[in-house]
């Protein structure tokens, strides 16, 4: 039977704007980095993007190399596109970049405008689509002018394959440049996708990553009217229960091991996740629930892309897109818990 959407949907999730844009997004996004390769069980990714729209979940976020192996995500979404979702593009914010290794050559990896332009034309054709809502820069390429790679997101827009654009983790410097080139060529920078967690503030940090900038992300961010979107916000999955009882042969340490290994699992992390779960408590919370609930606090970041493996995880992640924002001694009590 053809899918059809959960009227409730939009009762189930908040939605923030992005920076000073039109763009609104769901304060919980779904990222298909992992779990949707080509080994991994096609019912259960068809079953997670459902119960996802189902719970408000409008954007999903998916690059070229997303898999395995690379293209694999796109081509999977494609699929799951072609039979469930035509009739909801209109509500869907399906999101791509380029930016890291992806075919063989000088072409197919970094900043150019050569490599940027037809990596994009491959995504729309794996996933089925006419244009994608977000495009981004996936990093910055120290060796391709900024001018450049702004260019060519510019010209990506201007063409009509993506509705907005975006750049990943650029230092601060490198994005008020980036946000400055944009807004001269006519197309505003409309998202910021960097990592953040309780365990990786450096959006918070004035000069963070090699940046001239004095300021920190953040504050870039706020000055030129720019959005967030951050990823990793449970930190692979270790600010959750997943891992205080042991490493279980279905996560991502004990699958792979080569985002997130057992070396990040050191006891002095752990010893700060099991000091979260009394706050969690508190608020009626899972400590992933109060990891999601905490990058969000204060609005200051517009949305927090989540990764699963199971639609039992999605759905106890996508409750925080709809949970109260931390007080502040809820905020001063994590603090202390992550001092500790
Ligand atoms: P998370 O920090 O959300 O980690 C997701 C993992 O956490 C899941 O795979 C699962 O691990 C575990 N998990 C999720 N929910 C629960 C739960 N309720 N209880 C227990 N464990 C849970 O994010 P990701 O690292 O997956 O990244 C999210 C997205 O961000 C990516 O899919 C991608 O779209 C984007 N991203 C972008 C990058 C960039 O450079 N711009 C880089 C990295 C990610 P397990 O698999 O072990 O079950």
């Amino acid at each position: 039977p053809a899918y059809q959407a959960d009227d409730d949907r939009y009762s189930r999730m908040t939605y923030a704007r992005s920076g000073t844009s039109g763009l609104k997004l769901p304060r919980i996004s779904l990222g298909l980095w992992h779990n949707f390769g080509d080994t991994n069980d096609r019912r259960t990714q068809r079953d997670m993007l459902r119960a996802a729209f189902d719970h408000g979940v409008t954007h999903f976020d998916l690059a070229n190399n997303y898999g395995p192996p690379y293209g694999a995500a796109e081509a999977s979404f494609g699929r799951h596109f072609a039979a469930d979702w035509r009739p909801y593009r209109d509500e869907l914010l399906i999101s791509s970049k380029a930016g890291y290794d992806m075919w063989p050559g000088p072409y197919g990896d970094g900043g150019s405008r050569k490599y940027l332009i037809s990596s994009l034309d491959q995504s729309l054709q794996r996933m089925g689509l006419d244009y994608v809502d977000v495009f981004y820069s996936h990093r910055r390429d120290p060796e391709t002018p900024l001018e450049e790679t702004m260019g060519a997101l510019d010209h990506i827009v201007r063409s009509g394959k993506a509705l907005y654009v975006g750049i990943s983790s650029y230092n601060a410097a490198d994005t008020a440049r980036a946000s400055e080139i944009l807004r001269d060529l006519g197309t505003p920078l409309t998202l910021h996708q960097p990592r953040y967690s309780m365990l990786d503030r450096w959006i918070e940090e004035p000069g963070a990553h090699d940046s001239a900038d004095a300021r920190s992300l953040q504050d870039v961010l706020d000055a030129e009217g720019v959005g967030s979107i951050v990823f990793s916000p449970l930190e692979q999955g270790l600010l959750t229960s997943r891992y205080l009882d042991g490493i279980p042969e279905d996560s991502r340490v004990g699958k792979d091991g080569r985002y997130l290994s057992s070396d990040n699992l050191a006891p002095d992390r752990l010893a700060k996740v099991r000091a979260l779960a009394p706050i969690a408590e508190g608020r009626g919370q899972s400590i992933a629930q109060l990891a999601l609930s905490w990058v969000l606090r204060g609005g200051r970041v517009t949305s927090a892309i989540v990764g699963a493996s199971s639609v039992e995880q999605l759905l106890g992640t996508v409750a925080a897109g709809s949970a109260p924002d931390l007080t502040a001694d809820e905020v001063s009590a994590v603090e202390q818990a992550l001092a500790a």
